[in-house]
């Protein structure tokens, strides 16, 4: 299993630095690179609170909205923090009127760009942000309309989802396909793998083990799997892919614990703990990254360097033709 390969975009700028606690330009030491030396490579930050859609497994965490000056001042600070990457979750980004203005923003300031979307609203705009990715996460949970739309409860989606793909694919812009399976897609999934196969730009094919947190706690009886039939939809992909472990990355709950850094839509910082995913279904927040120092959210975070690093080990060590490294 491997996890998905980077385009290995390039720091072009030296940002302004900013950090919460510290303010504007005189960064402390302390906080300086924080992130970076906690082992964090990148984080999720939900840039919309609001959906197009109603996932009854959705885990997103519903807050306010920041203006974009706050965004602006919120990629400083990860620049600051030393991060490689951020991804623009959500909500759907798509709906975010300033996305490609903000997407473009971290981009300026050296970030690599990714961002995840149910590719529900793609304006001109929005697929020019998605040009500029490293690479584009794209929800996909079936092989076909009935499968995917049930699983979602949107009618029509999966038409937007291999529509963008096709797009996405003639354009050349890498896409990760993210593949939530719980027990009402576990038995087609494996079926996906000829689709997924079969386009050139899909750089990963990531099952993500159903999490019961969010909407997905309150859901979990008509979602939850057990472990031994995800493993089982997990042997069945690989084999549909030829036993080929080049594009399957395979995220268990158990691997999603400590290698996370998530930011809400308001800016909070929260980790993926034991406890959120598996006990209460709610998120720690830890602090904010507009008002708290850099040094402090670091040190604060449940994440552990060393799963991460396990993590990439694995990556390393599998079959990949690409020689581009690694991101998770
Ligand atoms: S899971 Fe994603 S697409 Fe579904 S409601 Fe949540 S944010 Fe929207």
């Amino acid at each position: 299993m491997t996890e998905c390969a980077s385009t290995g975009n390039e720091r072009f700028t030296f940002p302004p630095p900013y950090c919460g606690g510290c303010g504007e330009d005189s960064v402390s030491a302390i906080c300086r690179g924080s992130l970076q030396r906690q082992g964090i490579q990148k984080a999720h930050w939900e840039c919309w609170s609001e959906c197009n859609l109603s996932c009854p497994f959705c885990f997103r965490t519903n807050g306010q909205l920041l203006d974009t000056e706050d965004v602006v001042r919120l990629l400083r600070a990860l620049s600051t923090g030393a991060i490689r990457a951020v991804v623009f979750a959500g909500g759907d980004p798509s709906l975010r009127p300033d996305l490609p203005e903000v997407a473009a923003e971290a981009l300026m300031l050296g970030l690599a760009v990714q961002i995840q979307t149910n590719a529900q609203h793609v304006t001109r705009s929005f697929l020019s942000a998605l040009r500029n990715c490293e690479y584009v996460g794209l929800s996909l949970d079936g092989p076909d309309a009935p499968t995917h739309d049930g699983f979602r409860g949107k009618p029509g989606n999966f038409r937007h989802v291999i529509s963008l793909l096709d797009q996405l694919d003639r354009l050349g812009v890498p896409v990760s396909v993210r593949t939530v399976v719980g027990k009402a897609n576990h038995r087609a999934v494996p079926q996906m793998a000829r689709l997924v196969a079969s386009y050139s730009n899909v750089i990963c094919w990531k099952l993500l083990e159903f999490t019961a947190v969010g909407s997905g706690f309150v859901n979990r009886d008509r979602y939850a799997l057990p472990s031994d039939a995800f493993e089982r939809t997990v042997l069945a992909s690989r084999e549909g892919l030829g036993g080929s472990d080049q594009l399957l990355d395979v995220l268990r709950n158990v691997d999603k614990v400590g290698i996370y850094m998530m930011i809400s839509s308001q800016g909070l910082v929260y980790g993926t703990t034991e406890t959120a995913l598996a006990r209460t279904g709610r998120h720690q927040y830890i602090g904010s990254v507009l008002s708290d120092h850099l040094g402090y959210l670091a040190q604060r975070i449940p994440f552990s360097s060393h799963r991460r690093i396990d993590r990439r080990l694995l990556a390393d060590t599998g079959v990949r033709s690409s020689d581009r490294p690694s991101v998770g």
